[in-house]
């Protein structure tokens, strides 16, 4: 069975399609600056082979016709034709609380994504523009949406809830939705089978460590609590982003003179490790600077680190019990420093590194990073939202 995935963005458009037999990925691709008069297309065959050719103007529905053609075309293609495609599965960000599954789409589907609109501006509408681009496309292919929010839907009132005025909630939809929930499934059914436990019985608490950063804790195979909030501007530090801080933060520097838009602009983009290191949001360049003696990068190290771990103990905390830690995303799965200094703070929690197995456990690979006798085991498991995005796919066609 060959599965089309579509990551969607506003100007943007990711594919691989995927051979579901082995799992194998038989061509990906990305269209950048869609809805310019200089879209380009790069698409590249498993096999070697990659191209990168101008599109001129495009919108979503002749990106994604030009996708196509590529994927049938002799030459560079990887399909005889595209009634090969089983069925499409379209990342979608926000669902809210109206599914906590994948969902085949039909209309109802369509209604809550653009009912969604105002809780994701930036994302649903250029999710949905995709699969409107494909729908037209491919009229009598089944297409599924994955939606980050699924995995947190799972989530009890008692962690989604924050403690406002009930109509807030009520009228406002105020409350905690969460992201990257994707990744927090695949990591969690990837953990789940190396720690030889029943999909739901595990225990453990996700840490995705990218240049955005989530950590999730699931029990039972479900997710009970998660660090981003209403927005992905909540919890741990990142890239950019602040994560938690006080509210009231946000009324003094509107008294300081700043307006709304900046301090949003500031908290989301000019933030987090790059607001505090004045190096980089990027964590190899903060580590060389690091290395060359940077105080405000050690400080924004430091920092990272010890806010991770304050989730990790909290969540810890509120589990019954706990398998592992799952460390994924571009710092999780490589930063063999951050990796490092966050079991140095975890030792308070009997959490022992192995700096042997940490050092090589890079690069795409899994494994546990401490060693038997930690009281805690920390495991290194590679995301992946494209193949968690075709298996539901697959499972749903
Ligand atoms: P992501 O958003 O998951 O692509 O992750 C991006 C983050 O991963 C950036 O901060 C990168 O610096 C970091 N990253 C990627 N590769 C490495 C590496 N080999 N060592 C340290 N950090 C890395």
């Amino acid at each position: 069975m060959k599965i089309f995935v579509v990551n969607c963005g506003s100007s943007s458009i990711k594919y691989k399609v995927y051979d579901m037999t082995d799992e194998s990925v038989l061509a990906s691709g990305l269209v950048e600056r869609v809805g310019s008069d200089e879209a380009v297309l790069t698409h590249e065959p498993a096999g070697g082979g990659r191209q990168t050719v101008p599109l001129g103007h495009a919108d979503h529905n002749k990106a994604m016709r030009d996708v196509l053609a590529r994927l049938t075309d002799p030459d560079v293609g990887v399909l005889d034709s595209l009634e090969e495609i089983a069925g499409v599965g379209h990342r979608v960000v926000h669902a809210g609380e109206r599914y906590s599954e994948s969902a085949r789409i039909d209309q109802a589907v369509i209604d809550v994504i653009e009912d969604h609109f105002p809780l994701s501006p930036l994302h649903n509408p250029a999710n949905l523009a995709g699969i409107r681009a494909s729908i037209a496309a491919m009229p009598d292919t089944p297409q599924v949406a994955v939606f980050d929010t699924a995995f947190l839907a799972t989530l009890p009132r008692t962690a989604w809830m924050y403690p406002v005025p009930m109509e807030w909630y009520e009228k406002h939809r105020v409350r905690r939705y969460g992201f990257h929930g994707t990744s927090h499934k695949y990591v969690t059914r990837q953990a789940a089978a190396l720690l030889d436990r029943p999909a739901d019985e595990v225990n453990l608490i996700t840490c995705h460590l990218g240049n955005g950063a989530s950590i999730t804790a699931v029990a039972g195979g479900h997710a009970v609590d998660h660090s981003m909030g209403m927005t992905p501007l909540a919890g741990v530090m990142m890239g950019t982003r602040c994560g938690d801080l006080d509210p009231a933060i946000i009324f003094y520097m509107l008294q300081e003179g700043f307006s709304a838009e900046q301090i949003d602009n500031a908290l989301n983009k000019k933030a987090g490790i790059l607001g505090v290191s004045g190096v980089s949001n990027d964590m190899r360049d903060l580590l060389a600077a690091c290395d060359s003696g940077n105080e405000r990068a050690h400080l924004a190290l430091d920092m990272y680190v010890y806010r991770i771990a304050k989730y990790i103990g909290a969540y810890r905390a509120i589990l019954p019990a706990l398998d592992a830690v799952v460390l994924t995303g571009g710092i999780g799965e490589n930063s063999v420093p951050t990796r490092a200094a966050l079991c140095a703070r975890l030792a308070g929690l009997g959490v022992i590194l192995d700096g042997q197995a940490n050092a090589a456990t890079t690069g795409g690979k899994t494994g546990r990073i401490t060693v038997d006798d930690s009281a805690m085991a920390i495991w290194v498991v590679p995301t992946n939202e494209e193949l968690m995005i075709a298996r539901d796919t697959a499972e749903l066609v």
